[in-house]
């Protein structure tokens, strides 16, 4: 067994409020729990958007078991032409700014947005679609403002390299993956059908195979889930018009540890540092000692969304064989999963 600080995840999407038949605020939580995560970033992106102090603050008082952080909408409804009201976001509590679900392409707005967030002290964790035009977009606009942006679920080899490459120029960004870009290609379409389908899309092997090598060379920082749940009828339309997303908090660590710890493609250390000490720098968190979670790296289990604590199934690691089973996760010291079957 291996105890780590409490996992940190920069990205999930809980669908609380409107769309709570996916997930909601208390089983998202859970499914955190089961999963390592003693803190989660909320996306913006629910029904209506999260784009006023108001509904930040609805979403933040609503009971998980794991430390709940809230992304405020960069522009109104996610319209992409107006900005929200970052200053009330920020005096309701946000962590971060992002339209995630759809990406504001009004260059002249997110200069606006960038300049704004900076004067706040907020940063903007974008998604970034089409993907490394938008990444050298950011990248000029964090050169030009000064402000922090953290580029999200990047895929694409052309990407790294900007990333990289703006890095060592020191300018204010950074960046995470998904453990699904680091595991499978589109070639996971023909098996896993829709429950493959995400956004942004898996890529050819050179890509998975530089995103690993991001992963090495620490022009990646953070490890998130991008956990996007969508209900078992939704994802049954198959792969044309299933909505795009896939759930990954229950299933990230074991994935990470397998996938790149096990076979030497990292160290333990470099894996916490992914999955919680750099996100936890990147959000400023205080971090509480009694913040941690306990893994069996010892036995080998397979995925099954059976036992998943979401309230969806849309995962495409269904019955792969994994270490690093959560047995028991503790947030300020309070148990909050506890893997029964254990002994
Ligand atoms: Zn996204
Ligand atoms: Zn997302």
């Amino acid at each position: 067994l291996i105890a780590v600080p409490g996992l940190v995840d920069m990205h999930v999407h809980f669908r609380e409020p409107g769309q709570t038949y996916k997930e909601d605020i208390a089983t998202g939580g859970q499914a955190a729990a089961r999963g390592g995560f003693t803190t989660v970033c909320c996306m913006a992106n629910t029904l209506p958007a999260i784009d006023s102090r108001e509904l930040v603050e609805l979403v933040a008082s609503k009971a998980a078991a794991i430390e709940l952080l809230v992304v405020g909408a960069l522009s109104k409804g996610l319209n992409g032409k107006e900005l929200a009201d970052f200053a009330g976001m920020k005096q309701g509590g946000i962590c971060a700014l992002s339209d995630d679900g759809k990406t504001l392409m009004d260059r002249d707005l997110m200069k606006q947005a960038a300049l704004q967030a900076k004067e706040l002290g907020l940063f903007i964790t974008d998604h970034c679609e089409p993907e490394t035009e938008i990444v050298a977009r950011d990248i000029e606009l964090a050169r030009e403002t000064g402000c922090h942006f953290h580029l999200q679920h990047i895929s694409l080899k052309e990407s790294l390299e900007l990333i990289k490459t703006a890095k060592a120029e020191g300018i204010n960004i950074t960046c995470e993956t998904a453990p699904h870009y680091f595991t499978l290609t589109s070639e996971a379409l023909k098996s896993q059908g829709a429950n493959a389908k995400m956004n942004p899309p898996l890529k050819s092997e050179a890509d998975r195979l530089a995103v690993i090598e991001a992963i090495q060379d620490g022009t990646i920082d953070v490890i998130a889930t991008d956990h996007a749940p969508h209900s078992q009828e939704e994802k049954a339309q198959g792969v044309e018009s299933a909505p795009f997303g896939v759930i990954g908090l229950e299933t990230a660590f074991a994935l990470s540890y397998t996938k790149l710890v096990m076979p030497g493609l990292i160290s333990l250390q470099k894996l916490i540092e992914l999955m919680s000490i750099n996100p936890a720098k990147i959000l400023n968190l205080h971090r509480d000692e009694g913040d941690f979670a306990i893994f069996d790296i010892g036995t080998a289990y397979k995925i099954n969304s059976k036992e998943f604590a979401s309230k969806s199934r849309n995962t495409p690691f269904e019955g792969m064989e994994v270490y690093g089973r959560t047995v028991m996760t503790v947030s300020k010291g309070r148990l909050i999963y506890n893997d029964r079957s254990f002994n």
